[in-house]
């Protein structure tokens, strides 16, 4: 039994690996300098409609991890890769009827997999060492800010799409991480950037909405306005969205880093059985609308909610201007006659107004 911290740590690190964690690095509690960026995103409403990243604790945190954990000596930031979308894409072309889906959307909901990784990575660690330690983990579950803290910890830069990047694993990483009231040694911070003069991502992105402060405009961003954003999506977006149905990808295909990183499926739930990154609404209709939680119940689309969903659906359906999706679209609405759901579709059947698209300014 040992609760010597360089024990703990290599422990830790060596656990981390054998659950599938394929980065793993350590950083001690500071305040993070990223506060006038973050201030200035949330002033200037980049956040859209994500209000619960304005809240006083949201704020705190973001700036010092202690402010949710107030024992916490140190913090261990872990990525997990999931499928990367250079390996999913559709040489066939998709059909009218189906629907692209984000790559990290394709496994089993990552915060259901990383959250059970993280319980048997401390419970492991701690039970050999005999340390008697607290901890808090989070993915995506508290406000912290895991790409800060990665960068910290030495796991990678963050990249011009904001994104956190890695050498070995380019940007197809979740990140989470374990604040513990344990000193441990840290490791040394990521200090260069490795994007250099590249811009693949800024010019590749769809509705332009990456900053030159390497933060987005959530506002316009298809990964937010597909997920996150209730209500309408503009018309001005419609178009733009192509194929997609849940999340956006542009950013991470065209990145390098991706384009030769290593793709280890080491944790196999959060890839999927099959090749592809398409869903096909019409098979998957009954079930979507009948039961929408429980066909998603271990899947990050839920996460869009069942109106939202279809809405996403009815767009994509409504792009794919054939007769087929058509009369997807009419058994949509005539399944499911939700008021916003009527709305949608009465918008998106409008053939004027599918030939009057407004333009992404
Ligand atoms: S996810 Fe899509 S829309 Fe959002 S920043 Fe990346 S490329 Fe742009
Ligand atoms: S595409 Fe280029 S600029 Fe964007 S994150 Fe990757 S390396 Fe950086």
């Amino acid at each position: 039994m040992s609760s010597n911290p360089e024990i703990f740590k290599k422990l830790i690190k060596a656990e981390a690996k054998n659950l599938g964690f394929c980065l793993i690095g350590i950083s001690a509690p500071q305040e993070l300098n990223h506060y006038s960026k973050y201030q200035n995103w949330i002033q200037t409403g980049k956040n859209a409609g994500m209000t619960y990243l304005a809240s006083k604790t949201a704020l705190e945190a973001k700036i010092f991890p202690p402010a949710l954990f107030p024992d916490c000596k140190s913090i261990i930031s872990l990525a997990a890769q999931f499928p990367n979308p250079n390996q999913y894409q559709n040489a066939t072309g998709t059909q009218p009827t189906s629907g692209i889906l984000a790559s990290y959307a394709l496994g089993t909901d990552y915060h259901e997999i990383l959250m059970q990784q993280m319980t048997l990575l401390m419970t492991s660690v701690i039970d050999r060492t005999g340390n008697e330690v607290k901890w808090m983990s989070a993915v995506d579950t508290l406000p912290m800010a895991e790409r800060e803290l990665a960068v910290q910890a030495g796991l990678g830069w963050i990249g011009k799409n904001g994104m956190l990047n890695t050498l070995e694993y380019g940007s197809t990483v979740f990140l989470s991480e374990i604040m513990l009231d344990l000193a441990l040694p840290p490791d040394e911070p990521q200090s260069k950037d490795f994007c250099g003069e590249c811009n693949l991502c800024v010019d590749a992105c769809p509705t332009h909405c990456i900053l030159p402060d390497r933060t987005l405009d959530a506002n316009r961003c298809l990964s937010y306005l597909t997920i996150e954003h209730r209500g309408e999506i503009p018309s001005a977006f419609h178009e733009v969205l192509g194929e997609r149905i849940f999340g956006c990808d542009t950013c991470i295909v065209v990145c390098p880093w991706n384009q030769k990183s290593k793709s280890e499926p080491r944790i196999q739930a959060l890839f999927p059985e099959s090749l592809t990154n398409q869903l096909d609404i019409k098979t998957s209709l009954p079930e979507i609308i009948e039961h929408f939680h429980r066909y998603f119940q271990h899947s990050a689309i839920r996460r869009a909610g069942k109106v939202g969903f279809l809405r996403n659906c009815l767009i994509r359906l409504a792009n794919a201007q054939t007769a087929n999706a058509d009369q997807l679209m009419d058994e949509i609405v005539s399944r499911f006659p939700h008021p916003d759901i009527i709305k949608y579709y009465a918008v998106l059947s409008n053939k004027d107004s599918r030939d009057n698209k407004k333009e992404l300014e």
